[in-house]
């Protein structure tokens, strides 16, 4: 699943290692966090970019990927969609965010506590 037809996954998602795509595939059972189908794409839920260059290894963590179907993936690359699924990850695996260094990055629209 996690080598599949990612021709068109945008940012870095090519870049996710296969150790933390497995991780990410059996956390939320192979299947989209958006709509439940069969997922095939990891995505970071904040581009590699936003991160900044001390911080960019934590792009790569599980907290920062999430599994979607190719349809929500093709949907998942606005700011809109990224605070969205951040939060999502947060309610659904008890994710804490509000200390990390690169959630500035976001700005108002991540909804700290
Ligand atoms: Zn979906
Ligand atoms: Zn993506």
């Amino acid at each position: 699943m996690c080598q599949g037809e990612r021709d068109k996954a945008t940012d870095s998602d090519r870049d996710v290692k296969q150790s933390i795509c497995e991780e990410v595939v059996e956390r939320d059972q192979g299947a989209c966090q958006d709509c439940g189908r069969a997922a095939h794409d990891p995505h970071h839920v904040i581009p590699k970019s936003w991160f900044g260059k001390k911080n960019k290894h934590l792009c790569e963590r599980k907290e920062n990927i999430i599994c979607l179907c190719r349809e929500h993936h093709n949907q998942a690359h606005t700011k809109a969609a990224r605070v969205r699924h951040l939060t999502l990850l947060r309610e659904r695996y008890n994710y804490v965010y509000d200390s990390q260094p690169w959630i500035g990055a976001l700005g108002e629209a991540y909804p700290v506590d």
